[in-house]
């Protein structure tokens, strides 16, 4: 039985890739190029950006120091005063388990979308992982598990990202849902779903 649910928020409680990702992308870009970014690594950002964030990218890229700090203003000052959650993220209130949202990112941001989205009363507890590797993922799951006094089994993790919180959470022995609100990479998962109408599905077939 489920006994607690790990939430991620970027394209999996609101469509970043949309309201966000591709806007902010082009506006990095267009003032890193002017400070030497190359074609080659514009190529691999607009590849990479949406699933990996910026930071990963940048460090990745081994940027200079001078593109990292464009980069990073250019996207905390983001417009995110127009951000949406799906139409499903109501559903989150009938999940009758703990709820915990764990995102990655700058603090000040991703607590800024949260704020906007309205979505903090669904939770019981809001993460910001600031790392947001594949590693610190699994720290933070772990923690959780002690914490709510949970056998890895009876939580599910549900993300878009099959490089962090889905590999995090089958490492574990969770049970991993890889949602996919469009196209992404697919991962290894124990269930692949297009939204949370699908989830409620599971963990209603697993009571
Ligand atoms: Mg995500």
């Amino acid at each position: 039985m489920i006994k607690l649910i790990i939430f991620d928020l970027d394209n999996t409680l609101f469509d970043t890739y949309e309201q966000l990702g591709m806007h902010v992308l082009d506006q990095m870009i267009e003032k890193m190029k002017s400070a030497g970014l190359t074609d080659e690594q514009e190529k691999v950002l607009r590849e990479k950006y949406v699933t990996t964030g910026f930071r990963t990218v940048a460090n990745m890229l081994k940027l200079s120091d001078e593109l990292k700090a464009i980069g990073k203003s250019t996207y905390e000052n983001m417009d995110l005063s127009k951000i949406t959650p799906f139409d499903d993220v109501k559903l989150i209130k009938r999940f009758s388990q703990k709820k915990i949202l764990v995102t990655s990112g700058t603090e000040r941001v991703q607590n800024e979308k949260i704020r906007i989205l309205g979505i903090a009363p669904l939770f019981d507890e809001i993460i910001v992982d600031l790392e947001g590797s594949g590693n610190s993922r699994m720290k933070i799951f772990m923690k959780l598990t002690g914490a709510y006094e949970v056998r890895p089994k009876e939580v599910l993790v549900i993300g878009d990202n099959a490089e962090a919180e889905i590999i995090a959470g089958n490492n574990l022995g969770m049970i991993t849902v890889q949602i996919f609100r469009r196209h992404f990479l697919k991962g290894k998962a124990d269930y692949y779903v297009k939204d949370l109408h699908e989830v409620k599905k599971i963990l209603d077939e697993m009571s």
